[in-house]
């Protein structure tokens, strides 16, 4: 299979750098608002504040991929002598807290790196970000080259009506044996 590129983005956390305004929660919101910018509610928000003031704790943290069951452990980090909160880097949405489900629904939030506005130079909450808690990255990286399957399915379909469907599954079981 060959080596095709692709752009990976990523957002660099300096959590050293977060000051707790929430900003970044704000315009998150304001964007995936329908119509685009007409409400914030900070709790439909795909970046949310893990903010404990009092230890001096504040960590944004972007959703990621929902999980229909919870998982058995939980972990505490000590970062620089300041404890987080069990599940406090964990992006899921997932049954045992509230974070990142779409207040109304209960569906789960998952960021898109604002993806519906391939215009913007980088993400709502990065230029939001005041104080360059967050970073805008993109590298390169080389993955093998998906085969489309829609790709697949046509070629598969030409094949058969030059050849007729019997002759290409024969083949096809040919190659699967000597694979
Ligand atoms: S906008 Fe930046 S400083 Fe403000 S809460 Fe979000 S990450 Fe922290
Ligand atoms: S990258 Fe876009 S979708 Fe993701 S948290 Fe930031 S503003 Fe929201």
């Amino acid at each position: 299979m060959s080596k095709v590129k692709k752009k990976i983005k990523t957002i660099k956390i300096d959590v050293d750098k977060c000051n707790g305004c929430r900003a970044c929660e704000v315009i998150c919101s304001a964007f995936h608002a329908s119509p685009k910018f007409s409400s914030n509610n900070p709790a439909r928000s795909r970046i949310q504040l893990i903010r404990e003031p009092l230890k001096d704790v504040y960590l944004p943290v972007y959703a990621g991929e929902h999980a229909p069951a919870e998982c058995m452990g939980r972990g505490k980090y000590v970062i620089d002598g300041k404890e987080y909160d069990e599940c406090g880097f964990c992006r899921a949405s997932c049954p045992s807290r509230n974070l990142f489900k779409e207040p109304d629904s209960g569906l789960p939030l998952k960021c898109d790196m604002c993806e519906s506005d391939p215009a913007l130079p980088e993400p709502m909450c990065v230029q939001w970000c005041l104080n360059d808690a967050l970073t805008y990255e993109e590298r390169e990286e080389e993955v093998e080259e998906e085969v489309k399957l829609d790709e697949m399915e046509t070629g598969l379909e030409e094949l058969a009506s030059k050849y007729g469907l019997q002759k290409v599954m024969d083949t096809v079981a040919r190659m699967s044996k000597k694979g």
